[in-house]
């Protein structure tokens, strides 16, 4: 039976008196792999950033696994995983430094904390650079350790904002592998990027967004088909 796991409704953000997030609203079920497109500045990481818990809504709700973002965010954070587009401060640790401080931060102690650091640097395939510091990592060592950190404490929900931006063929290909491996798992999958290309090789479904509003939801190739007849002119295809 489907089971709603990321659920939106009316959800607005305004700065100053630009509406970057006007009236959005979608449900994605679980095991989904939903693409989130639209051009830059279309809106994409404050919903995204709204529907992690990181930035509050000026209005609307958003549920994920039937939890309340708003209301309850802890219970939220525990089955998200949200993978940034950049790394933020963390720039003068290891690998594994970066990793341990993070499985510390979801209370994983002692033997259990090393062997789940094992399991995602193994999966991720960074366990040889583990000494390496952040800031000499290349983009796709650099995304797969963010993705390697979000799925320390084994989330039902990913969330990737622009995961393959700045990737060469070859990293993009190892990311993509990686999210197909996730969504057999099962885990429900949203990323975002602006290019549908990027994007319709591994979505079941695209969510088009376009100055802060929902204008597609529904298969690839309908999107695509639209962007070619112009439809979607601002994405890149
Ligand atoms: P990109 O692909 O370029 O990241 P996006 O679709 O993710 O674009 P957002 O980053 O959500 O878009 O930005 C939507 C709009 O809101 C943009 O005009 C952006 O400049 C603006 N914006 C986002 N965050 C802030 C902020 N903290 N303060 C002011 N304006 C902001």
């Amino acid at each position: 039976m489907s089971q709603v796991m990321i659920s939106v409704r009316g959800l607005k953000r305004s700065f100053g008196k630009l509406e970057a997030v006007k009236d959005v609203s979608f449900d994605i079920q679980r095991g989904q792999v939903v693409g989130f497109i639209g051009a830059n500045g279309a809106g994409k990481t404050t919903t995204m950033r709204m529907i992690a818990t990181l930035e509050t809504p000026d209005a609307g709700e958003v549920h994920i696994c039937g939890e309340d973002a708003i209301d309850d965010p802890n219970a939220v954070r525990s089955k998200i995983g949200w993978v940034p587009d950049e790394f933020g401060r963390y720039q003068n640790m290891t690998i594994y430094e970066y990793l341990d401080f993070f499985a510390r931060a979801f209370d994983y102690r002692d033997q259990e904390r090393l062997n789940r650091i094992q399991e995602v640097m193994d999966f991720t395939g960074v366990t040889d650079l583990k000494d390496r510091f952040i800031d000499k990592l290349s983009k796709g060592q650099g995304q797969r350790v963010c993705l390697g950190r979000a799925l320390l404490h084994d989330p039902e929900v990913l969330l990737m904002d622009e995961p393959a931006a700045g990737l060469d063929p070859k990293a993009r290909m190892e990311l993509k592998s990686l999210i197909r491996i996730l969504a057999e798992e099962g885990k429900t999958i949203f990323i975002s990027s602006h290019i549908l290309s990027e994007l319709s090789e591994i979505c079941d479904t695209m969510i088009f967004l376009e100055q802060g509003q929902v204008l597609h939801h529904g298969g690839a190739e309908e999107l695509k088909r639209g962007a070619k007849e112009g439809v979607c002119i601002k994405v890149k295809v």
